[in-house]
């Protein structure tokens, strides 16, 4: 084959013990823990939805490293929204949640940084989120830990800090859309492929950083993820 311009590269993120895991699409699950639906400013179990970010938006951080973004673009307000990521390994589409779990290769932990203030004009002109969620660098991620040694997540704390100081907690049992339902909904509107990747959602306590800023996120089972502001 011959391309008419170099092709880009595979994004990959460091897989926990060795190996690369090649990323293909990222969905983002939004308002998804009670609290945070709440400082939104919506309450209840809404039906789940959905938007995407592109793969190289990845910033891959290997383990015990920092990762460093760039303070993006057009924006006075970066935040930090910490969530536990999904690795799918086993495409399929229309996936019972019962069966869930057999797609799932693995875990990560992510940053799914947001230009508030631009996603909320959007929000309120009625136009797509994409300016505020799916930009360069907008999702940093650790190593993808595999399932067979983390085993099925469905509890334990999901933290942010900033500067050692925390600014988000939650549990991931207060999921309002769990893991295994989340791949249902997803599998009803996208045929999921092996390398995808879920964002599940944040809990509550997004704010914003500012250069300088070092985030430090924690999921229990999956590992720690430090990525700074420059
Ligand atoms: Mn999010």
């Amino acid at each position: 084959m011959s391309y008419v311009i170099t092709p880009p590269a595979i994004v990959a993120l460091p897989v926990a013990g060795g190996g690369q895991f090649p990323v293909h699409r990222i969905y983002c699950v939004g308002r998804n823990y009670v609290e945070h639906a709440q400082e939104m400013g919506f309450t209840g179990r809404e039906p789940p939805f959905f938007f995407m970010k592109p793969a190289d938006a990845v910033v891959p951080v290997p383990e015990g490293e920092t990762g460093s973004i760039e303070y993006p673009s057009l924006t006075a307000n970066l935040h930090h929204e910490i969530e536990l990521v999904v690795a799918i390994g086993v495409g399929g589409r229309d996936i019972a949640a019962a069966n869930a779990r057999r797609h799932i290769w693995g875990y990560a932990v992510g940053l799914d940084m947001t230009r508030r203030d631009i996603q909320g004009e959007m929000k309120k002109l009625g136009r797509p989120w994409c300016i505020g969620k799916a930009f360069e660098q907008s999702a940093p991620i650790g190593p993808v830990v595999p399932l067979a040694k983390t085993g099925v997540l469905t509890s334990g704390p999901i933290t942010l800090s900033v500067n050692g100081v925390q600014r988000q907690k939650g549990d991931l049992k207060e999921l309002i859309w769990n893991v295994d339902e989340i791949i249902q909904e997803v599998s009803k509107a996208w045929t999921l492929a092996p390398g995808d990747l879920i964002f599940t959602g944040t809990p509550a306590g997004v704010a914003a950083v500012v250069r300088g800023d070092v985030m430090e996120g924690r999921v229990e089972g999956v590992g720690t993820l430090r990525v700074a502001v420059r």
